[in-house]
């Protein structure tokens, strides 16, 4: 063989659904075709490959995997570099995978493949209509696994003993389901059952039970894959506030459900990327915008957002229970079954016991859940997922690291938004969602899932991360393990460890400017910070900008009753008189402020969070908080109307602390003047937040001379309008921005940041 270069070598990864999904003969297909040698084999994070030959034949390679994949597959990543040449090799070969079986263990619940979803409607085939279908690319996964190793003795499928038929096809290497350890049908399988309000089945197909029972428009639990959701028809309005009323939770978005993707655009816009992930076997919940805002087909009853949390069925018993042509709903609400305060209900008794009252029948089965695994939910950003919270379909497939450096570390994350983070060689394991810790269920669950992935993973943890802040409960864990197991632990800055974290989420290693905008976290002066502009790397950082304090009459009470703040914001701002006779009543205000006058239990704040809510009860004249998150989002559905605002005055100083200090009071002036003037609120909504993106690149001409890399990290950036506006405005200015992809802006994914940080203290 002739060549018209000198053969070049790469080293490359690919992340995504790689595995289970033929990837690897596709890989060596491909490499025969182009004469290239070299090798492939599984990690616990995707594919790793070399490949030797000519440059052109390289490049048509990797142009192949990114736009041709295998169907079933999904390349989320690929990363290339060049190694020096071997020569010498003959051909390209499969290598067994590292860590054993790690690889098939770190798998995420898949919803069910094309070749499943036949079987499941062939009168003919012998799993016809039958729910607990799977093969070895799809199915349960994570949810079942009890221990290593991944065989099914060791899952929740090991008191189901395979028939002939099945273990047939799982020793038989032609089969589709050889080696699938969750293998099984309606001879040797589980089996779905339908219970009413009292707890006592009932005769019949469940699935048709449950569906009449919907269509009756009453309030069904219905186990699914990692948790119980209480499920409703989406278009029955009545059935819809009695779940609310029963739930306890008036305000809060509930996502929902569709038969299909025809269903899906019939009441929101998709766009073909979107399309594309809904469709994702990882079916996350993703929030689309609604097509008509108000109207019949706005089911504003689900969400007074201008945008709907949306998912596909993600296993083949929602597949059968939305079935149209069996009766099933074509949308319906599905939350999670767990009430307020009591406990999180896996198991089948404890759901009857637990949701007595609140459901009026249980479609439940005998396969039991062994790791809770909320619905993931994210919206489309760039192209990719951008999570509000990162669960089933992603959890707990690790994200790989440039190095070894984070082995054996483990981040303990934030509060709020609970989640931690265990590196092991190259990667990294991150929970899946847990919630917030000062629920002592919600606690629990965290222990108990860090205990599974160091566990599972075989982490051995020689260095511990928590935040700053001494109350948080993770800080509390990770103190408690460090002297139990003797290890150091190291303390990061809140704002710090977000900004670590979008730099390790997209692998950035040099010096960044930071932009973080979140609620709460404490500040190395001891307040709390939320508005801040951050110098810095892995190693340390510099807080060179921020926004004036908001002082919060009460503290804790004004993250609920916002109204506090927005007398806050006004009183500072000296237009009292302008403001308050647009806001609702507020219990106590003459003694908020004599508070705010005599600086008497006002902690202050930094915090865009907490401006949002004082500006979102200014605009609404609303002065108590619904759920978390609201302000932002709200005020982002407000805004998106065409409805052009002003930009209101910037003013900054700057401290003898030499940080740059956005003044909020020129803005807030203006803003209560235009509001008692009758300027619309969505103008108003639309010029607050635009002023916030001008703010931001005034902070970022006047500190970021150098133009370092943008990194935008925090839980106001799951405003998406601040996203896309902040980004396309320092980006016209010839910054470059980066923003989250692998893990959630918000406190959920901190522990990352943590990690990277700690890495780094750990080896320098
Ligand atoms: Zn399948
Ligand atoms: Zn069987
Ligand atoms: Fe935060």
């Amino acid at each position: 063989m002739t060549r018209a270069s000198s053969p070049v070598r790469v080293h490359a990864e690919i992340t995504g659904i790689v595995q289970g999904v033929g990837f690897r003969p596709f890989l060596h297909r491909l490499a025969a075709r182009e004469q290239l040698t070299g090798w492939a084999r599984n990690t616990p994070a995707g594919v790793e490959l070399e490949l030797e030959g000519e440059e052109a034949a390289i490049r048509r390679f990797v142009q192949t995997v990114k736009t041709a994949p295998p169907p079933l597959a999904v390349v989320e990543e690929l990363y290339l570099h060049r190694v020096p040449p071997h020569g010498g090799e003959t051909g390209f070969v499969i290598l067994p995978s590292t860590a054993g079986t790690a690889a098939t263990l770190a798998a995420p619940d898949l919803a069910p493949c094309p070749a499943c979803l036949k079987e499941l409607y062939d009168p003919a085939d012998r799993r016809y209509r039958y729910p607990f279908l799977n093969c070895t690319d799809c199915g349960p996964r994570f949810s079942i696994l009890r221990a290593l190793p991944y065989d099914r003795a060791n899952t929740s499928m090991a008191d189901f003993a395979m028939c002939p038929d099945c273990a047939a096809e799982y020793s038989d290497i032609r089969s589709r389901r050889y080696h699938a350890q969750p293998d099984c049908c309606p001879v040797c399988g589980p089996r779905a059952f339908y219970l009413d309000g009292d707890g006592k089945q009932q005769e019949g197909d469940p699935i048709a039970l449950a569906q009449q029972a919907l269509a009756a428009g009453k309030i069904i639990a219905v186990k699914g894959t990692g948790g119980i959701h209480l499920a409703c028809d989406a278009r029955n309005e009545s059935a819809v506030r009695r779940l609310r009323q029963r739930k306890h939770r008036e305000e809060k978005p509930l996502a929902i459900l569709c038969r299909d993707l025809e269903t899906v655009e019939g009441f929101c816009s998709v766009t073909d990327e979107e399309q594309r992930l809904l469709q994702s076997p990882r079916r996350p919940i993703f929030l689309l915008e609604k097509r008509h805002f108000h109207g019949p087909e706005s089911f504003s009853c689900l969400s007074e957002n201008h945008r709907i949390g949306v998912m596909l069925p993600y296993t083949p018993l929602h597949v059968l229970l939305a079935d149209g042509s069996s009766g099933g709903p074509a949308a319906m609400v599905m939350t999670s079954a767990n009430l307020p305060g009591c406990t999180v209900i896996l198991d089948n008794a404890e759901a009857v016991a637990g949701l007595h009252g609140v459901a009026d029948g249980f479609l439940l089965h005998d396969r039991p859940i062994v790791n809770r695994c909320d619905d993931s939910l994210a919206a489309v950003w760039q192209g990719r997922e951008y999570f509000f919270r990162r669960s089933r379909g992603y959890a707990p497939q690790p994200l790989t690291m440039p190095d070894a450096s984070a082995d054996g570390i483990l981040a303990f994350g934030a509060e709020q938004k609970g989640g931690f983070a265990a590196g092991k060689s190259r990667h990294v394991f991150l929970s899946q969602h847990i919630g917030d810790l000062k629920n002592a269920e919600t606690l629990d669950h965290y222990r108990t899932a860090l205990q599974t992935c160091l566990r599972l993973f075989g982490v051995r943890p020689r260095a511990l991360v928590s935040d700053l802040h001494p109350e948080y409960f993770s800080t509390t864990e990770a103190k408690r393990a460090s002297s139990a197991m003797q290890l150091p632990l190291l303390q990061v800055q809140h704002h710090w460890a977000h900004m670590a974290a979008c730099m390790a989420d997209n692998r950035l290693d040099g010096r960044v400017f930071g932009i973080v905008w979140d609620g709460t976290g404490l500040g190395t002066d001891g307040n709390i910070w939320g508005g801040e502009f951050l110098l810095g790397d892995l190693h340390s950082f510099r807080r060179v900008g921020s926004i004036r304090t908001i002082a919060l009459p009460g503290g804790d009470a004004a993250v609920k009753q916002i109204g506090r703040t927005a007398l806050s914001l006004a009183w500072d701002a000296g237009v009292l008189p302008i403001a308050m006779p647009q806001l609702q009543p507020l219990p106590g205000r003459e003694t908020l402020l004599a508070m705010l006058e005599k600086d008497i239990r006002c902690p202050k704040a930094s915090s865009i969070g907490r401006l949002f809510d004082g500006v979102y009860a200014l605009i609404t004249g609303r002065t108590q908080a619904g759920y978390d998150g609201q302000a932002p989002a709200l005020l982002e559905a407000l805004a998106e109307p065409e409805t052009a605002g002003r930009i209101y005055p910037t003013a900054y100083q700057t401290g003898t602390d030499s940080v740059r200090r956005f003044d909020t009071r020129p803005m807030i002036a203006a803003l209560s003047t235009d509001l008692a003037e009758g300027v619309p609120a969505a103008a108003v909504a639309r010029g607050f937040m635009d002023t916030l993106c001008r703010m931001a690149l005034e902070q970022c001409r006047a500190l970021n001379p150098e133009k370092l890399p943008v990194v935008l990290s925090g839980g106001v950036f799951l405003n998406l309008y601040l996203l896309r506006a902040v980004t396309r405005l320092l980006e016209a200015e010839g910054y470059t921005v980066y923003s989250h992809h692998r893990v959630s802006t918000c406190d959920e994914g901190i522990a990352l940041g943590q990690l990277a940080i700690a890495a780094r203290h750990l080896h320098q």
